[in-house]
């Protein structure tokens, strides 16, 4: 076994408001800069709808991420020969459309007109040519289902769905979703650069472009399914999210995190199994992808599991960290979150916990069938998005979140505390409470367990989590 460790990120879409306010410190310190116009590390889609860039869910288009040739993992845009043929043509580049061409205005022509009959108009130009542009695309084009009548058929997380019936204005539903890159555990990204200039963090996973190395033939951009690697026009070398890495190294969560209005953002760190990765991402099938990630998550309060990380070179502070990880909670001990189109075979780092809908008709609790499936976003839409089409994780998760509700309804109105739906997601009375405090009360220090990077001292949380055997040498 080798132990890693890996900062992840939960995102708990039941709270996500569509704000934005998560992308605007982002863009205001990562990429308010000439090239990086169009960049967004970090954007919130409306779903359903095709998002940005332009329907990149859908791998038949933009052939990123892996799938199994026979049961090998292949890169599905090809491997190094197939690169090295098409080095001065990328075949599955996405052009500036599919993003959007930045624009600004010229706001002089309103602020210093004189007084006239006829106030002036301004039109959008575009920040790369200066002419006037026809906006047509953004990356948050799509806010609140704008234009969904139109966009929303082509979402791929409609697969088994009758969408036309999902998109009427009686049964129409929504929900937001907050994206940023992944920092998988099988990058690729990674995998696609012909210069080897991607690479993952040793100490923590996170993943970062070595601008030095950087040739910009943006092979990372199409490799990656997520189509969070972008390429700046000006400096001509491709850059991506980087998990507010200066950031992080002193202590501090990320921007996204940190000012996330709707409190819906979780990070820690995750113990895994690197050398099961391949296993895993080589999965037999899509839906069993999700589980086998799962799998080679490892506890990080088993004290085997943090004596073996300890001697093979992890910090104290980060294991004391792992400890506390809310992410690990989450995740795996309670299973309420869940990865982003585990069928792209990356492993992705963030995941995200279902949104609990409202039920379209109360009357039918009382039905014997599953409660679920009078929710008003079908539980099949977010298996496509979340688990390959896997019902079976959603409606745990979904089920142990209506659980906790009607727990704490019961609590605060008085009724018997035990409830059926209670005593179906086997989970306990403590365990209801340990999940609430995260899910709604937990404080900054509480969502956020980031390490420092120094000497441990006594009184740390190294000796309250018990793990002070394991302090780090001083520095
Ligand atoms: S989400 Fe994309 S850019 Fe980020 S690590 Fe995964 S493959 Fe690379
Ligand atoms: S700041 Fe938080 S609540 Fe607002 S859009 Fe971003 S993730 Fe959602």
């Amino acid at each position: 076994m080798k132990i890693k460790a890996q900062f992840a990120m939960v995102l708990n879409l039941d709270k996500c408001i569509g704000c934005h306010t998560c992308s605007i410190p982002c863009k205001n310190v990562w990429t308010n800069r000439k090239g990086a116009e169009y960049m967004w590390y970090n954007n919130v889609e409306t779903k359903p709808g095709i998002g940005y860039p332009r329907q990149w869910e859908d791998q038949r288009l933009h052939n990123g991420g892996w799938h199994l040739q026979g049961n090998r993992l292949a890169l599905r845009a090809g491997g190094r020969a197939h690169k090295l043929l098409n080095i001065f043509h990328n075949p599955d580049l996405s052009t500036i459309d599919a993003y959007y061409e930045p624009w600004n205005y010229n706001y002089e022509r309103l602020i210093d007109s004189p007084r006239r009959k006829h106030q002036p108009a301004i039109r959008p130009v575009s920040q790369i040519t200066g002419e006037p542009l026809d906006l047509k695309w953004g990356p948050n084009w799509e806010d609140d289902l704008a234009g969904a009548g139109e966009t929303a058929p082509k979402d791929v997380n409609f697969k088994d769905l009758d969408h036309a019936a999902y998109l009427q204005f009686r049964s129409v539903f929504m929900f937001y979703l907050p994206r940023l890159c992944e920092h998988c555990l099988n990058p690729a990204c990674a995998a696609s650069c012909p210069s080897g200039a991607l690479y993952k963090r040793e100490e923590d996973g996170i993943v970062l472009v070595d601008q030095e190395r950087c040739r910009g033939w943006r092979f990372c951009v199409t490799g990656c399914p997520y189509k969070k690697t972008y390429f700046n026009w000006k400096s001509g070398r491709a850059e991506k999210c980087i998990f507010c890495y200066p950031r992080i190294e002193s202590g501090q969560t990320t921007l996204c995190a940190h000012t996330c209005v709707g409190r819906i953002r979780y990070v820690g760190i995750i113990l895994y199994d690197a050398e099961r990765i391949l296993q895993a991402a080589a999965a037999a099938t899509d839906q069993e992808v999700y589980p086998a990630h799962l799998e080679i998550l490892l506890d990080p309060r088993d004290p085997q599991i943090q004596a073996t990380a300890h001697a093979q070179g992890i910090s104290a502070s980060m294991l004391a960290a792992a400890a506390r990880s809310p992410v690990y909670k989450l995740i795996k001990t309670w299973r309420l979150a869940l990865p982003l189109h585990p069928e792209f075979r990356t492993l992705p780092m963030v995941w995200y916990i279902p949104p609990l809908s409202p039920l379209q008709n109360y009357a039918a609790e009382k039905d014997s069938g599953d409660i679920l499936d009078h929710m008003r976003i079908p539980v099949r839409y977010m298996a496509n998005l979340l688990t390959a089409g896997d019902e079976a994780p959603v409606r745990l998760s979904l089920h142990r979140l209506m659980a906790l509700r009607q727990f704490m309804r019961n609590r605060r109105v008085g009724e018997e505390k035990d409830s059926p739906r209670q005593s179906e997601t086997g989970l306990s009375e403590s365990t209801l409470e340990e999940m609430y405090r995260l899910l709604a009360l937990a404080p900054f220090e509480e969502r956020y367990v980031v390490p420092t990077r120094g000497t441990v001292a006594h009184g740390s949380t190294l000796e309250v989590q018990g793990l002070s055997g394991f302090a780090d040498e001083p520095s």
